[in-house]
């Protein structure tokens, strides 16, 4: 990334921390990801206050404007995971095996 003046460097991390700030905050215990939209190809389905269900595939998915009220929305960048044990991990290994994905890298 280019850089900027002083002054678009703060406001562009003030504004990033601000959005974070409003990520939901895992429990203590609790494995979380951080997901970067930028590079993520994304299907979702977005609920709006107003009702609006909107469908959303894109491989940028940071911000997303309603197209029945206009509201833009930042996108949460923490999602939670639940550990899978016993006879749950045994019946997801049996049934989705080839898409359980692993760092290969
Ligand atoms: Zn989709
Ligand atoms: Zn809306």
């Amino acid at each position: 990334m280019a850089q900027g003046n002083g002054g678009e460097t703060v406001k562009h991390k003030e504004h990033l921390d601000w959005i974070r700030s409003n990520d939901p905050v895992p429990k203590d215990g609790q494995a979380s990801a951080f997901i970067g939209w930028k590079s993520t190809d994304i299907c979702m389905d977005l609920t709006c206050t107003c009702g609006n269900q909107s469908h959303i595939c894109c491989h940028f998915a940071y911000y997303v404007e309603c197209v029945e009220c206009g509201a833009v929305w930042a996108m949460a960048q923490h999602v939670t995971a639940t550990k899978l044990e016993g006879e749950r991990l045994a019946f997801v290994e049996e049934e989705y095996s080839m898409v359980i994905q692993r760092d290969e890298t």
